[in-house]
């Protein structure tokens, strides 16, 4: 089993690149808050306990996130793509000796580099159809619905999320800053490290990542 990692700060395009990518490349997709969130709604004896965590946006306990994620990995045999894990060091460090107890490889480690102002304006700009069933994505200058404050598909009234706020985002990236630096310190320098420039056209990004993984998946 091979295991890649692809980092990106709050509005770099990371969640949308790393489904393009499963898709290309066949990779499994782990998302440990998707499955965070899976135990919180079925109530596990996890997702109790990780309840109060999720709701308040603060991160899970490292040992609970490694023993999903470990415990994730025993099952699999073809490589997986990591979004949202590790989090902070400990959970890098956890994982390194992971790996090498059971053998497994490492794939590619990506991270997608975007300005801090560019991630402001896309987070401040974003819109988003407020009928739940829909949830499609809008930008007040890069994708603007036909009809102003009007979802495309369905109608439905245009909002701003809370967090998507010029305060919130300063302080989720004060976050960001603060337990991802001295992780992704961790990886760089590293020979499967790569830095992609995150600011151009989605599909620009798309294909400078997906040259990366054409050699190592
Ligand atoms: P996400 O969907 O990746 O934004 O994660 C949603 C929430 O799940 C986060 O705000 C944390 O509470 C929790 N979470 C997800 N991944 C991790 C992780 N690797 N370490 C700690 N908490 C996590």
């Amino acid at each position: 089993m091979r295991l890649h990692l692809i980092f990106g700060a709050p509005g770099s395009g990371k969640g949308s690149l790393a489904k393009l990518v499963n898709e290309k490349f066949a990779l499994t997709h782990l998302s440990t808050g998707d499955i965070l969130r899976d135990s919180v709604s079925k109530e596990t004896e996890v997702g109790l306990r990780v309840k109060a965590s999720m709701a308040n946006g603060t991160l899970v306990d490292d040992d609970t996130v490694n023993g999903i994620v470990f415990a994730r990995l025993q099952d699999e045999t073809r490589g997986v793509l990591f979004d949202g894990y590790p989090r902070t060091l400990k959970q890098a460090i956890a994982l390194d000796d992971f790996l090498s107890k059971t053998g497994s490889e490492f794939g590619l480690v990506v991270y997608i580099d975007v300005p801090m102002s560019v991630l402001e304006s896309r987070i401040v700009g974003r819109r988003v159809c407020g009928n739940n069933a829909c949830g499609a994505i809008y930008h007040v200058v890069r994708k603007k619905p036909v009809v102003d404050g009007i979802c495309d598909f369905c109608n439905g009234l245009l909002i701003q999320r809370s967090d998507d706020t010029s305060q919130a985002f300063h302080a989720r990236m004060a976050e960001f800053n603060a337990t991802y630096e001295p992780m992704l310190a961790h990886y760089r320098g590293k020979p499967n490290y790569r830095q992609v420039d995150g600011i151009g056209l989605p599909d620009e990004v798309f294909n400078a990542i997906s040259m990366l993984y054409e050699e190592y998946v």
